[in-house]
């Protein structure tokens, strides 16, 4: 589904990731760690095609296509998701207008009608179920006022209403209380299916005792440079990344 090659990417004149290979296939659920500023959400903002990052060198394949060479909402059309570390506002766009126009739009894209108003609030609300979010929340301005776990909850939300083949949850367990972790966690795990994948970031291993990875990479400095099972996940808890500092294998 996703194929990373030699991934160089730079953000003003600085370049952040330096060589990075990574291979998601459909069913899979992979988690990335590594300690601040290894380069996990630049890896994310790359991969939605935000303008900032400048690709240096290297290559990726989404769904048999060149991905860096689509727009991000090309990207997005073709079924990558990106919940991100910190969402963003946007006063004066209700949610729920905002989320129908996305969800409409893909099915345009796949060639299905688009959603009566009455469909569209039936898998609403079954999807807003999902992640336990208040039901008037969506009449609110996107993100607007949304405490820390409505925020995350929100992120969960969108994708599950947006189905994607890829979703990318940069630290979307950072700062959620226990309840939330868990709430968050059950949603992802039941929008997990054997033909979408998902690449969760996280700094702890907290998430992952929720939802549990199929392979778990260490990003240190701009590279995969560890890759293993869900042990990896316990062993990194326990030891911290200095460890890891001087390996060279990705
Ligand atoms: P992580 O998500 O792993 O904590 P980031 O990808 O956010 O790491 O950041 C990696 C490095 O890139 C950091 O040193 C950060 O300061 C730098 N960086 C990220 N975005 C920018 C930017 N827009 N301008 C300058 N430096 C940036
Ligand atoms: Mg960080
Ligand atoms: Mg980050």
């Amino acid at each position: 589904m996703l194929v990373i090659e030699n991934l160089h990417a730079s953000v003003n004149g600085k370049e952040i990731l330096k060589g990075l290979n990574l291979n998601v296939h459909a069913g899979e659920i992979h988690a990335i760690m590594g300690p601040n500023g290894s380069g996990k959400s630049t890896l994310s903002a790359v991969l939605v095609g935000d303008p900032a990052y400048k690709i240096v060198e290297g290559k990726v394949i989404f769904e048999g296509e060149n991905l860096l060479k689509l727009l991000p909402e090309q990207r997005s059309h073709l079924g990558l998701f990106l919940s991100f570390q910190y969402p963003v506002e946007l006063p004066g766009v209700s949610t729920i207008n905002f989320i129908r126009t996305a969800v409409n739009e893909h099915r345009k894209h796949k060639g299905e009608e688009t959603l009566s108003a009455g469909e569209f609030l039936k898998i609403m609300r079954e999807k807003q179920s999902i992640v336990q979010l208040d039901k008037n929340l969506v009449n609110r301005s996107v993100n607007e006022g949304f405490s820390g776990g409505e925020k995350k909850r929100n992120e969960i939300f969108q994708m599950a209403m947006l189905n994607p083949k890829l979703a990318i949850l940069d630290e979307t367990d950072s700062g959620l209380d226990i309840d939330a972790l868990r709430i968050v966690a059950n949603g992802v795990n039941q929008l997990k299916s054997s033909d979408n994948a998902i690449i969760i970031i996280t700094h702890y291993q907290r998430l992952l005792e929720y939802v549990h990875p199929n392979v778990v990479h260490v990003l240190y400095n701009g590279r995969i440079i560890k890759t293993g099972d869900a042990s990896l996940a316990l062993e990194l808890e326990k030891k911290g990344y200095d460890w890891l500092k001087n390996e060279t294998i990705y």
